[in-house]
């Protein structure tokens, strides 16, 4: 799909979300001096319908994140035929490891070595291993998962000795602030910790549709957009 144009034109004058969204991305990337490939778009379809998954994937979108393992799996399966790319991003227990071994390309969450460990166990030896970005919990929310920032490097090293699993990066979501500023700096500590744990990681998932301009100046390669992308979810997603 040509997205070219679209990218150069007023992204809030774009008729559709998909391609607002697109141009939005490339325009904050060029404003930090990026190239707007450098930044991939995970479209979050948690609470969305397989039809309007699909309508997204025929608009070009390959990569779709899912929270829930139950939910994610009759999507999988109705659109398996498109190839597209399903990236496990909420918070993962352990008598789900194996469904999410089998049936998605990435995990975002990982966040204990016990899961880990498991996840590469049972990872299918017919596919490649699983791309895995550690969980961060950015702002020491008792509420949300993820491994302290002083516990990374200890699980980063563990993980990279797993043949299941490839570790890629560090995923962040930082608590909710007023302050714009106190935002971006919780993804400027999720980008140093990720520097941090080795020149092998390429990959830094932080930004969602309220914030990711500013994941992006800070040097998210992938930004996860559920509402701005498909409207409001059908159910609560976190
Ligand atoms: C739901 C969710 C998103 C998407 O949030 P939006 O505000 O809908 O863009 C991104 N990341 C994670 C981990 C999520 O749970």
């Amino acid at each position: 799909m040509h997205i070219g144009p679209a990218s150069d034109a007023e992204p809030d004058l774009l008729p559709d979300p998909f391609g607002r969204i697109v141009a939005r991305i490339a325009t904050a990337a060029r404003e930090a001096g990026r190239d707007p490939a450098s930044v991939t778009l995970l479209a979050v379809s948690k609470g969305q319908s397989i039809d309007a998954i699909r309508a997204l994937a025929a608009q070009g979108q390959r990569a779709f994140g899912e929270n829930y393992v139950q939910e994610a799996l009759p999507k999988i399966a109705a659109l398996a035929r498109l190839g597209l790319s399903w990236h496990f991003i909420g918070r993962l227990q352990a008598n789900k490891t194996r469904e999410v071994a089998t049936h998605f390309d990435w995990v975002h969450s990982l966040d204990r070595l016990r899961v880990a460990a498991r996840l590469s166990a049972q990872r299918p030896p017919t596919l490649p291993p699983l791309q895995c970005c550690i969980e961060v919990n950015l702002d020491a929310e008792a509420s949300k998962g993820g491994v302290e920032p002083a516990a990374v490097a200890e699980l980063a090293a563990a993980v990279r000795e797993l043949p299941g699993l490839r570790l890629r990066g560090l995923m962040g979501m930082p608590a909710p602030h007023a302050d714009p500023a106190a935002t971006r700096a919780a993804f400027a500590r999720l980008r140093v910790l990720c520097e941090a744990c080795g020149p092998d990681l390429d990959t830094l998932s932080m930004g969602t549709s309220g914030d990711f301009a500013l994941a992006i100046a800070e040097g998210a390669s992938c930004v996860r957009i559920g509402t701005a992308l498909f409207g409001p979810r059908a159910r609560p997603g976190r």
